[in-house]
């Protein structure tokens, strides 16, 4: 194996019991009806992490009529602005006072490194605390010139009872864009984490309940998604659905919902590109690019796996890159020395070594690792960092979601063919561009079909900046305004002043 940097397991202590997970219903921590229940085992060390009560059609039901219950009574749904953002406040303090146990849960669930998990929390803690400020400061408009005897008022309503499904890689973050703005809203919701890392979702449960909320306004139904998330989607009951996951289960999910019509926002997949001119500031370009792609092991909506770079800096990028992906600490996701831990599962890490092996078949040229990464003292799924060159548009792993530590390397010449390229992609969630020539940092920005676009870094974000993907990477947004406003009904009110009115029936 090439040199590389990889963290031997660290012999930190490993949980002698499994978190134990029920669900959230009305209130009550409930087994499931069945009496059924699942495992996960942690993909870096094997150990048994979690056992969760598994929910089945009629628990999905049952959190939806609570949910329902509590969203009619107004007990939520018509308090003031000022409670809302008290619990949730009181929540993000929580969470704080609670991270070491999110974190720990969430890197044993999903394998990723310990420093990240926090920082995760820490992270979700703000977004509930952006959520409260939205809470105080949300307002309709008012129309006070449509004559001496109108005045319209548009108001602002939450929409209802919402279905929240969430994936694996960014479990408790992916919560925090989705379930205190739905709250600061007004929403009843029914949350439905991932098979694979329910438990930080269940401890959100146990916070909101410590911090007032009313019973039945949080339910939470652990279980795989056709059964839970299936009933969440399709109940007549659910006003809404916002889905975070791949592109194939938010077109099921979209599908399924239009027999009610409910509304649906999906945050779904991308293959986003990072286009380098060659004025750029190679030095922190490579950087860029180094994280963009290895972050959460590459399994990131995010990833910046597809690097576009035009052929003058070609080599001195992939040269640069290469070097830097040696010294990203890889292993035991307990170390706090850790960068990138592990793999999902072990299918997910067979598919990403298929595209691998693929586009080598189809010609590519494997720069760095490409195999499976073995970490002393640790059985579990470890990819090496990997980067491709010689990519071509039409390959697979130009296209689609590789989801692994794994950089496609294309090139350019002008400006043109970097926007074609950047553009030939059924996704659009994110790009980037790197040059010292704000033009041309303008023009990229402007042209690029995707919902974020950063300019001289990669992946900076922050709850006030709304995000989500144009084309197959979704539809609506989070985070920022419009990220509450996606969980709103706007309604307007026509009133006349005084006895005004044109009668319309003919007089005699
Ligand atoms: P997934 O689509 O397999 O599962 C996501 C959730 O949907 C899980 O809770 C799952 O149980 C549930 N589900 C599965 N089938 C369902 C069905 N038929 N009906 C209702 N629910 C169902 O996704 P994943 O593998 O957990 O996550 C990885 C994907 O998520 C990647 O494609 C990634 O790009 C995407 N993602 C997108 C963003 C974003 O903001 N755009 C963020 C993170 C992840």
């Amino acid at each position: 194996m090439t040199q590389m940097t990889v963290i031997a397991a660290s012999g930190a202590a490993l949980p002698q019991e499994p978190f134990l997970g029920r669900h959230l219903i009305g209130g009550e921590w409930r087994e499931s009806l069945s009496g059924k229940a699942f495992d996960r085992h942690s993909p870096a060390h094997g150990v048994l992490a979690s056992r969760s009560a598994l929910g089945g059609r009629e628990d999905a039901e049952a959190a939806i009529r609570a949910a329902r219950a509590s969203f009619d009574s107004g007990i939520w749904s018509r308090t003031s602005s000022k409670t809302r953002a008290t619990v949730l406040l009181k929540a993000a303090d929580l969470i704080e006072a609670n991270s070491e146990r999110i974190a720990l849960i969430e890197t044993l669930e999903s394998g990723k490194p310990i420093t990240q998990a926090r920082g995760e929390a820490s992270g979700a803690a703000d977004l509930w605390r952006y959520a409260a400020s939205l809470a105080r400061t949300m307002h309709g408009d008012s129309h006070n010139t449509l004559g001496p005897d109108m005045l319209g008022v548009v108001v602002k309503e939450p929409i209802g009872v919402v279905s929240i499904i969430t994936p694996w890689n960014f479990p408790f973050w992916i919560l925090g864009q989705k379930l205190p703005f739905a709250l600061a809203a007004g929403c009843s919701c029914v949350v439905k984490p991932s098979e694979m890392t329910p438990s930080s979702t269940v401890i959100m449960g146990e916070l909101l309940i410590e911090a007032g909320l009313p019973a039945g306004v949080v339910n939470i139904v652990l279980g795989y998604g056709p059964d839970v998330g299936g009933t969440m989607t399709t109940d007549a009951e659910v006003d809404m659905v916002t889905f975070t996951g791949s592109t194939a289960v938010g077109k099921a999910i979209s599908a399924a919902a239009s027999a009610t019509l409910k509304k649906v926002a999906l945050e779904l997949g991308g293959k986003n590109p990072q286009v380098i001119f060659p004025d750029a500031d190679m030095e922190s370009a490579a950087d860029a690019v180094t994280f963009g792609v290895y972050f959460n092991a590459g399994e990131c909506c995010n990833s910046g796996s597809r690097i576009i770079v035009h052929e003058d800096v070609a080599d001195d990028l992939i040269t640069r890159v290469v070097a830097l992906s040696r010294k990203v600490a890889f292993g035991d996701p307990l170390d706090p020395a850790t960068q990138v831990g592990a793999i999902i599962t072990p299918q997910h890490l067979g598919k990403i070594d298929t595209y691998v092996r693929d586009a080598e078949k189809a010609g590519a040229e494997v720069a760095l690792g490409g195999a499976r990464l073995s970490v002393p003292g640790l059985s579990g799924d470890f990819y090496q960092p990997t980067v491709v060159r010689g990519v071509t548009p039409g390959m697979a792993i130009a296209r689609e979601e590789v989801f692994g530590p794994v950089l496609s390397v294309l090139t350019f010449r002008t400006i043109e063919e970097a926007l074609a390229l950047t553009n030939d992609a059924a996704y659009g969630l994110s790009a980037g561009v790197w040059s010292e020539n704000v033009n041309t940092c303008l023009e990229f920005s402007r042209r690029a079909q995707a919902g974020t676009v950063w300019t001289n870094t990669w992946m900076d974000g922050f709850p006030e900046l709304t995000f989500g993907g144009m084309k197959q990477s979704g539809q609506g947004r989070e985070n920022g305004r419009y990220g509450l406003d996606e969980f709103l009904e706007v309604k307007t009110l026509v009133m006349r002043i005084g006895k005004t009115r044109t009668p319309w029936v003919r007089q005699g």
